[in-house]
């Protein structure tokens, strides 16, 4: 069935009513555990990175929760930056602290400093795409990562990594029974501080580290 937000074209994500189109991923509540952990956890004034935003979800309702951050919005599909931008643009205020740039992962912004970098990366497997159906209407490109279905968040990692200011944030999302991989994924990485919340559902769903 074709998602109701493809129909109506708009989506409530958190304190935002945001336009989505085929061209980008339905925004979850889930997602909205992410957003709150960054809105907590950002330091006064922070310059925070969003890792491929979709329809802008993360990255509006962050500026939009915390006067004082500033944001940059990556996203390599044209057709769904186009969704971002005219979100940004649905939402004057937050025009001067968030900026949309069309980026393969940090690439345009690989010469920049962030305090925090935040994803919902892609991470199903490709067989999730046959268990449920109703995902076949969404860009499949946001959706799956590879066999793992973790490759993104260790791709998102170390990109964050090359970007960060000492002592600097990921706050990423994890789909159900990924926390463990994903933490593993910190520390390999030398991360510290991890934590991680759970969505209403129980399922810990942002997962975060601090580099050291
Ligand atoms: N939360 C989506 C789902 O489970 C997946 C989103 C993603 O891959 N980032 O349907």
């Amino acid at each position: 069935m074709v998602p109701v937000a493809y129909i109506t074209g708009s989506r409530a994500f958190g304190r935002l009513d945001l336009e989505v189109t085929p061209d980008v991923l339905v925004p979850r509540p889930d997602t909205e555990v992410v957003v709150d952990v960054v809105v907590e956890l950002a330091p006064q004034g922070a310059a925070i990175a969003d890792w491929g935003t979709g329809s802008g979800a993360i990255a509006l309702s962050v500026a939009d929760l915390r006067a004082d951050v500033a944001v940059v919005a990556l996203e390599r599909s044209p057709e769904a930056l186009a969704v971002a931008r005219r979100n940004l643009a649905a939402h004057p205020p937050l025009g001067t602290r968030v900026r949309m740039l069309e980026s393969d992962g940090m690439a345009a912004v690989a010469g920049e400093r962030f305090d925090v970098v935040v994803s919902n990366p892609p991470y199903l497997v490709p067989e999730d795409l046959d268990a449920f159906p109703a995902l076949r209407h969404e860009p499949v490109a946001a959706l799956v990562a590879g066999p793992l279905g973790t490759e993104d968040h260790e791709r998102v990692i170390h990109e964050a990594m090359a970007v960060l200011a000492p002592g600097g944030l990921v706050v990423l999302e994890a789909g159900e029974g990924q926390a463990e991989a994903v933490a593993g994924i910190f520390t390999a990485a030398g991360f510290a501080d991890l934590g991680s919340r759970a969505d209403l559902a129980g399922i810990p769903r942002a997962i975060w580290g601090r580099m050291p």
